[in-house]
């Protein structure tokens, strides 16, 4: 696993400005990695995030920023906004969005490390306060819930949180370093039966099985799941399968995502899966009902930032390694399409680890994952200091994103079925 040390004195030259941004860092460390701590310790899932927006808030207060909470119409999204002290002839200058997560998994805690996404987004922040008064324009940080359900950060954009942006920046922890990834398009779907109880000894044949129907879709998603394109997921969990034995389950419900890279063959799969539901209630004789939620897109990596991103990252050492194949999906996707936007991983764990495990929530609280909170925090300022210094790059990442923006998904989770 590569080992870095936000410390050690880089092993390129830094600019002044530069150096002072990760000096900042360093000087903040103990509210950053108590903030990410505390988060880790007080897991909250999507929707729900009160204390983590709380304290991302107070932390970005006490530096200085103007700070929303809520901010639109999510109670738990969060905009904190510094001006720059260097206003521009040209215009007010560019707005750089620094980024952050807080949201935990329900039974498992901080298992995909967000609380060091909320702690290094904070950081970036509260390092770029320090040179506002030499910088242009704004620096916006954003407060995202809901990631891991719910697509909060589609949310955001519905409510014009991301109007006026000229990039967006954030981190997520990993098991590798590498700036771009391939996000899978997908979406939460809700399936619920409804039949009819009935004592399960003494009058079955009255009854209705709703739990029939669930084990029949359940069947149905395993055997289609061979004919599935490797890059295409579909997985799924049992919420509700009835409440005795002796009573034959008038409610069966499930909750499934399904995935893919390829917005077209995603088309199919989701009627596809429709199918199947409808299929299993029809040889139950029951009936469902299926919701499609929380729409995430494929991933629009900007080349012209995470250029500038791996050139700031191999400063201290740390090689990108290529795109990781394995893939999962982040509504960071949804922001890609809107604003040039990177979404770098660096590592906190060995590449062993799995994600969305008890063993990487762990780690998400050791102290290789606050050095990496740090090094983070780091990267990020001065890849947005980097925008602010030099107009032509922003230039450069806005001629990216149009080249390969006319590719834009439509969004899922847009329509209901
Ligand atoms: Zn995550």
């Amino acid at each position: 696993m590569p080992r870095f040390d936000p410390q050690a004195a880089p092993a390129a030259p830094h600019s002044d400005a530069k150096r002072r941004l990760a000096d900042a860092v360093q000087a903040n460390r103990a509210e950053i990695l108590d903030l990410s701590q505390r988060i880790h310790a007080n897991p909250e899932p999507a929707f729900e995030e009160r204390q983590a927006s709380a304290w991302v808030a107070e932390s970005l207060r006490r530096h200085g920023f103007e700070v929303e909470l809520p901010a639109g119409s999510l109670e738990t999204a969060v905009r904190g906004r510094l001006r720059g002290g260097r206003g521009g002839a040209k215009g007010p200058g560019p707005r750089i969005g620094v980024l952050a997560e807080y949201d935990a998994l329900p039974g498992l805690g901080h298992g995909c490390g967000h609380n060091t996404m909320a702690a290094s987004g904070v950081g970036a922040a509260i390092a770029l306060s320090t040179l506002a008064s030499e910088l242009p324009g704004e620096i916006v940080f954003l407060g995202c819930p809901a990631e891991e359900r719910g697509s909060g950060k589609q949310r955001m954009i519905d409510d014009g949180l991301f109007e006026g942006l000229d990039a967006a920046l954030l981190y997520h922890p990993c098991d590798r370093n590498h700036v771009d990834s391939v996000a899978l398009a997908s979406e939460d779907v809700e399936v619920l039966f409804t039949g009819r109880q009935a004592h399960a000894a003494s009058d079955p044949w009255k009854g209705l099985n709703a739990l029939d129907a669930l084990i029949l879709l359940f069947n149905g998603v395993a055997l289609w799941r061979q004919q599935l394109r490797p890059s295409s997921r579909v997985h799924g969990i049992v919420q509700e399968g009835g409440t005795a034995a002796n009573i034959i389950p008038d409610r069966a419900k499930a909750w499934f995502m399904i995935r893919s890279d390829d917005r077209a063959y995603y088309e199919t799969m989701r009627t596809r899966f429709v199918e199947i539901a409808e299929g299993a209630a029809r040889q139950a004789g029951v009936s469902v009902e299926i919701a499609f939620t929380g729409g995430a897109t494929t991933m629009n990596t900007n080349d012209a930032l995470a250029r500038r991103w791996i050139a700031n990252a191999e400063a201290y050492g740390v090689i990108d390694q290529g795109p990781d194949p394995f893939a999962g999906s982040t509504d960071m996707g949804n922001v890609s399409w809107v604003v040039p936007t990177i979404h770098p991983d660096l590592a906190i764990v060995a590449t062993t680890t799995p994600g969305h495990s008890i063993a990487f929530r762990d780690a998400a609280a050791e102290p290789l994952a606050d050095e990496t909170t740090l090094l983070a925090a780091t990267l990020v300022a001065q890849t947005a200091y980097d925008l602010y210094a030099d107009p032509s790059l922003i230039e450069a990442a806005w001629a990216d994103f149009r080249a390969t923006a006319g590719a834009a998904p439509e969004l899922p989770g847009t329509h209901r079925s």
